[in-house]
C-alpha cells in the first residue's frame, strides 16, 4: 500500500468520525417545558422539539401524522409523566415503532422520576368520574426546585446517550441551577408581601407554584381535575369565595372565560390569565421567562387587589 493511498484512508475515518461527532442527538419532548429544560442542558449538543404547543392543554392534545414521523426516528424522547399524556402520546408512541422510545427503553424519560410530586393518591388509584390526575399532580415542572430536578434528570440521560459530552452537560446543567437559583431569589421576593393569599384556579394546575410561593389555593373553577364547571359548583365556589373574600381566579389559556369571569363578576374578584407553559404566550420563549411573566402578572394583580 502506497503512502498515498494510507493518507487517503486515514483522512476519510477522521472525517466520518468527525460526522460522528457532530451529530446532534434528536430529542423530542411531549410539552414545550421539558423542551426548554433539555435545551438549557443540551445546547448546541442536541436538536429538541415539543410536540404539544405551550398554549394548549397539555392532557388533551390532538395528535399529528408529523408526530408520529418525529417519534419515529428521534433518539430520546421526554414526557412529563404521571398519566398528563396519556389521552394522546401511548399510541403514538407504540406506532412509532422506534425501540428506543418504548417505555422502559433507552431513550425514554419519565421527568417525574426524580421531581416532587403534590396532590399523591391516598386511596385507590382510579380515573373514576374523569379524574384526570390518578397518579399525583403532573403539573410538577411549575416550581423552579423541580425544575432543577428536572434538569439534572435530563443531564443524566444526556450523558448516558453521549457520554463523550459528559463535561458539556455538567457544565451547563451546574450554570443553568446557578442562574434558576438567582431568578428563584428574585421571583420569591416578588410575591413575599403576599404570603398566605387565598386564590382560586380553574384547573389544578398550579400546586408547586402556589407551594414554593406561597398561595392558598381555597378552591377550583372545575369539579374536578378535567371536569367541566357545572352551575351548582359554580355557586358553591362564588360562596365559599364570598366567605374567605378570594380576589383572584388564575385560568389557564386554553379554558373559556365564561364561567371565570361570571365568578369575577359575582365575587369582585380579578381572572388572570396564567399560562402553565413555556409558549403560552409569545413572550414567553423559555424556562426562566415563564415564572419572569407569571410572578409578574401575580404580583401586580396581588398589589392591586390588597394594597400592599
Ligand atoms: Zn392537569
Amino acid at each position: 500500500m502506497n503512502f498515498c493511498r494510507v493518507f487517503k484512508c486515514l483522512l476519510a475515518i477522521a472525517l466520518l468520525a468527525g460526522a460522528a461527532q457532530a451529530k446532534k442527538l434528536d430529542v423530542i419532548t411531549s410539552t414545550t417545558d421539558m423542551a426548554a429544560l433539555a435545551q438549557e442542558v443540551g445546547g448546541d449538543k442536541i436538536n429538541v422539539e415539543a410536540l404539544a404547543k405551550g398554549y394548549q392543554d397539555p392532557h388533551f392534545v390532538e395528535p399529528k401524522p408529523s408526530f408520529l414521523l418525529k417519534l419515529r426516528h428521534t433518539d430520546l424522547l421526554i414526557v412529563v409523566g404521571l398519566d398528563l399524556e396519556i389521552g394522546w402520546l401511548p399510541p403514538l408512541i407504540t406506532q412509532s415503532r422506534n425501540a428506543k422510545v418504548q417505555v422502559g427503553g433507552s431513550g425514554y424519560l419519565d421527568a417525574s422520576m426524580q421531581a416532587r410530586i403534590l396532590d399523591l393518591p391516598t386511596g385507590q388509584v382510579t380515573r373514576a368520574m374523569g379524574d384526570v390526575h390518578p397518579l399525583g399532580n403532573p403539573h410538577y415542572w411549575l416550581d423552579p426546585e423541580n425544575g432543577k430536578l428536572i434538569a439534572k434528570s435530563i443531564a443524566a440521560k444526556l450523558e448516558e446517550l453521549r457520554p463523550n459530552d459528559k463535561a458539556t452537560f455538567e457544565q451547563r446543567l451546574a450554570d443553568f441551577t446557578s442562574r434558576l437559583d438567582a431568578a428563584e431569589k428574585r421571583w420569591l421576593a416578588q410575591l413575599a408581601p403576599y404570603k398566605g393569599v387565598k386564590v382560586v384556579t380553574y384547573h389544578r394546575s398550579y400546586p408547586n407554584f402556589a407551594e414554593r410561593f406561597g398561595l392558598d389555593v381555597i378552591g377550583y373553577v372545575e369539579p374536578r381535575p378535567g371536569i367541566p364547571p357545572t352551575p351548582q359548583h359554580t355557586l358553591d365556589l362564588i360562596g365559599e369565595m364570598k366567605r374567605q373574600n378570594v380576589k383572584v381566579v388564575m385560568v389557564e389559556p386554553y379554558f373559556d372565560l365564561k364561567t371565570p369571569n361570571s365568578i369575577g363578576r359575582e365575587t369582585g374578584a380579578q381572572v388572570l390569565v396564567v399560562p402553565p407553559s413555556v409558549g403560552g404566550v409569545k413572550e414567553i420563549t423559555d424556562y426562566f421567562k415563564l415564572f419572569d411573566y407569571d410572578v409578574n402578572l401575580l404580583a401586580n394583580a396581588l398589589k392591586q387587589v390588597t394594597g400592599k
